[in-house]
């Protein structure tokens, strides 16, 4: 398939693991910052190709995963409510909250839809002018800018009955909350190649500087994430810190300025509690004063905090400290069948991206005689 068998081409990748190997020295941690690097280099298996002075972990970029319990059971409480339609990205649906989830709420009756678009929630809303719909607005600077074109259409057209649950999140700011924490491993970045194409790199650069951090725009198929791997890895070895960008191909230095605008048109920047990590300052979009009618949160005033599972590692393992496999949960009491934790379910999570395609030893549930196993 053009454009995507050239960027899976096998001798390519052997070609630049071998160079790796050549230009490594000593041990050198890089966390990729999206999921959807997760689950290649997992599938791909490209963590296996590297030399062994090279560890990659894994970061907060599946926006399913860092989105707080408390959000999740906002959401179930507004689905069950008889008046509203409930409109989601699919992957939201499993996501567990303290005692439910999504689906749970669908299959007891709730109006539970799965969209690809929230403009398609704004035409729901349109439609059905005597129901309250609701658009699950989560992730990063990815999905922001159709989330705040849907509020602003919605407010241009006069619908009335249309609003955003937003739990937005940011990636510099949960980058620094990763570089100062004392406990920290990472030494370089792979930045998601999808956020730059919205945000541009220019917000990294002071990170880079601050730090003394490579950070290296990386693509999504296996030979992006091995060409950001070596020029993360060459600037380690040369005693650099720069923000560079092979992905050229998408990114530009100054990302999209019209979807930077309607973002700040509808959006401020407000303080966000990432799941398993906690509040980060400055880490979130929330609805600006001329939009906040379009809140969900404001206009049905719902539910307070509650503790999250502590079983679940999730904090430690998006934050680089802990792989999925070393979470006594992973593949026993955590599978996808019965998730503890967002990572086990979402698409983007990095316990998935485990279970799915590596290989590890998992303890049966059920202990077979000796003999038959
Ligand atoms: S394996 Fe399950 S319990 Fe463990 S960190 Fe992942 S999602 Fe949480």
């Amino acid at each position: 398939m053009k454009f995507l068998d050239e960027y899976r081409d096998a001798d390519a990748a052997q070609q630049y693991a071998r160079a790796i190997r050549q230009v490594v020295t000593r041990p050198w941690v890089l966390m990729e910052l999206c999921g959807g690097q997760t689950h290649a280099i997992v599938k791909f298996g490209i963590d296996e190709l590297l030399p062994p002075e090279i560890s990659l972990v894994h970061g907060p970029g599946c926006p399913v995963c860092v989105t707080p319990i408390e959000i999740i059971d906002k959401a179930i409480a507004l689905a069950a409510r008889p008046d509203v339609i409930f409109c989601s990205f699919g992957d939201m649906l499993r996501v567990p909250g303290t005692d439910s989830d999504l689906l749970r709420v669908k299959a007891a009756g709730g109006d539970v839809r799965i969209v690809y678009s929230p403009l398609d929630a704004v035409r729901l809303a349109k439609e059905n002018p005597g129901r309250e719909v609701i658009f699950f607005a989560v992730g990063f600077e990815t999905t922001a800018p159709a989330n705040a074109m849907a509020v602003y259409q919605a407010s241009r057209q006069g619908i009335e009955n249309f609003t955003l649950l937003v739990s937005h999140v940011l990636v510099p700011p949960a980058m620094e909350a990763i570089l100062s924490s004392p406990g920290n491993r990472v030494q370089g970045f792979l930045a998601a190649g999808h956020v730059c194409t919205v945000m541009g790199y220019t917000e990294y650069e002071p990170l880079a500087a601050r730090y003394q951090v490579p950070i290296v725009v990386t693509g999504f198929e296996p030979l992006d994430i091995l060409q950001g791997i070596i020029m993360c890895v060459r600037q380690l070895e040369e005693g650099r810190a720069e923000v560079e960008n092979p992905y050229a191909r998408v990114v530009r230095r100054e990302g999209n300025e019209h979807a930077q605008r309607i973002v700040s048109e509808v959006f401020e920047v407000v303080p966000r509690k990432w799941r398993g990590i906690g509040s980060i300052a400055k880490s979130g979009l929330g609805l600006r004063e001329g939009y906040r009618a379009y809140d969900a949160e404001q206009r049905f005033g719902i539910a307070e905090a509650v503790d999250e599972d502590t079983e679940c590692i999730s904090g430690l393992v998006m934050q680089g400290v802990k792989t999925p496999a070393e979470c006594p949960a992973f593949g026993g009491r955590c599978c996808p069948e019965h998730p503890l934790g967002a990572p086990m379910v979402s698409n983007e999570g990095a316990c998935s991206a485990y279970y799915r395609y590596r290989r590890v030893q998992r303890t049966p549930a059920i202990a077979l005689p000796v003999g038959k196993q």
